[in-house]
């Protein structure tokens, strides 16, 4: 795609960096096939090539953002499944993520839009403010009613009813510390324990620490990380992601300064994809972009890590159909596809996948809240075709594809941490049956 940006425009590291993305551009259109939002709504705007094409005008002409262009963007879930199809190798995630936060900077969204917004980025990335919040939507659900009427704050009633009606008690893998290996020890890692993931099921990192003892690794909770920065990254809250992407870089220097880390392990996708964008994110600063590049060289999904590692035979044999969810973050940000099926296979499990796993659940962050039309269309396409797969459960890598799922799913959802860790001869998930003919 051909561009005009001039020389005092392109002296903006992160407009020059966009200029780069749209140049490798080819209007192909292929990725409009793959793109959720398109396939949804049928509208070009919606789609990853109108998208660029809106960006491309507004940083081009150099104008704030206008109402139209934030219509789309702010449609586009950061799936990223056009990354996966693109044949030119077009980062749609940095040009995106440059037009969020110009939108951010240049654009006055209605007042009940900002509210919400607000209130999501000052809750969602504090497990503590996360959980006080949980507590009180028992409350908040009296007004459900109230907030479906009034235009602008239907994200506060879908926010409400993706609110679990229990909150479980904090998990002790939750406070900093050190959960040594159980025999040899041969290895050391440490554990993002993430924001939302140990408030809403913290099972999975209680599994994945167990799981990671057992075969010998040490797994260091240390003090001082926090959220990963995505969730407000993905809302154009560039300085607050940027502040969150720091505070977890030198948490996890002083660990491989003392000591050495084999691996930062992940057990959220979604996290994930935003940590190993690090080196990216932090680039022109001078006194962190090392550092955060050594981070996201690091950071690795429990599954990946896993295939690293000597396995046992497992402990059980499971005999369980499972459905195999892909996040768009594990197989499009991370590109990260065999390694879950083949653990869950070698650990005894069938694996399913459903058609169309290359689309979107529609939880993405806080999408299904600020966008709950399109987000509950694609939810529901995707439980039809998982429960099509007559799997007795279903297993994915990412909290909010979980809770997403699991509020339109017959079956039950759990992480495939938590499989492997019951099949290696840790603890049945809940809600998991004991086994059922293949
Ligand atoms: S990230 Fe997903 S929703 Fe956004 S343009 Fe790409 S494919 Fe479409
Ligand atoms: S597939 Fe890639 S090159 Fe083709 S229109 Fe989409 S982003 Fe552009």
């Amino acid at each position: 795609m051909q561009t005009t940006f001039t020389p005092a425009q392109l002296a903006d590291p992160h407009v020059a960096e966009s200029e780069k993305i749209l140049r490798k551009c080819v209007h192909c259109g292929f990725c409009t096939a793959t793109c959720p939002t398109y396939v949804t709504l049928g509208n070009e705007l919606d789609s990853p090539r109108g998208r660029i094409y809106l960006i491309k005008d507004m940083l081009e002409n150099g104008r704030p953002a206008d109402k139209e262009t934030v219509t789309h963007i702010d449609r586009c879930l950061s799936c990223l499944a056009c990354m996966t199809t693109c044949p030119s190798g077009v980062n749609y995630m940095h040009l995106v993520d440059h037009a969020r936060a110009h939108i951010e900077e240049t654009y006055k969204r209605p007042l009940t839009d900002r509210a919400v917004r607000a209130l999501l980025a000052f809750v969602l990335p504090y497990p503590s403010r996360f959980r006080s919040a949980l507590k009180l939507a028992k409350f908040g659900r009296l007004f459900s009613g109230l907030f479906e009427a009034v235009p602008g704050l239907q994200p506060m009633s879908a926010m409400l009813k993706l609110a679990p009606a229990e909150v479980p008690p904090a998990s002790p893998v939750a406070t900093p510390g050190r959960h040594v290996a159980a025999g040899e020890k041969r290895g050391r890692v440490a554990i993002l324990t993430g924001c939302a993931q140990p408030v809403l099921d913290p099972g999975i990192n209680e599994a994945t620490v167990s799981l990671l003892n057992r075969l010998g690794s040490e797994v260091v909770v240390p003090e001082g990380e926090g959220c990963c920065g995505a969730l407000v990254h993905h809302m154009g809250r560039e300085e607050q992601a940027l502040a969150f992407a720091r505070k977890n870089v030198d948490a996890w220097m002083k660990l491989v300064d003392q000591g050495g880390l084999d691996a930062i392990i992940i057990t959220a996708s979604g996290c994930g994809t935003t940590i190993k964008d690090y080196g990216f994110m932090l680039r022109l600063d001078p006194a962190y972009a090392e550092k955060a590049a050594r981070v996201s060289a690091l950071a690795k999904d429990i599954t990946e890590y896993l295939c690293t590692l000597d396995l046992p035979e497992p402990a059980i044999q499971p005999g369980l159909a499972v459905a195999y969810h892909s996040a768009c973050s594990m197989q499009h940000g991370q590109k990260i596809t065999r390694q879950p099926k083949e653990l869950l296979t070698r650990a005894g499990f069938v694996v399913r996948e459903p058609r169309e796993g290359h689309l979107c659940c529609g939880s993405a962050g806080t999408y299904n809240i600020l966008q709950p039309e399109i987000s509950a269309k694609l939810r529901d396409r995707k439980v039809k075709n998982i429960e099509a797969t007559g799997a007795a459960v279903i297993a994915t890598g990412n909290i909010g594809c979980i809770t997403q799922i699991a509020s339109a799913a017959k079956m039950p959802i759990v992480h495939t941490v938590e499989l492997l860790d019951w099949a290696y001869g840790g603890k049945k998930p809940a809600g998991v049956p004991e086994g059922r003919k293949l």
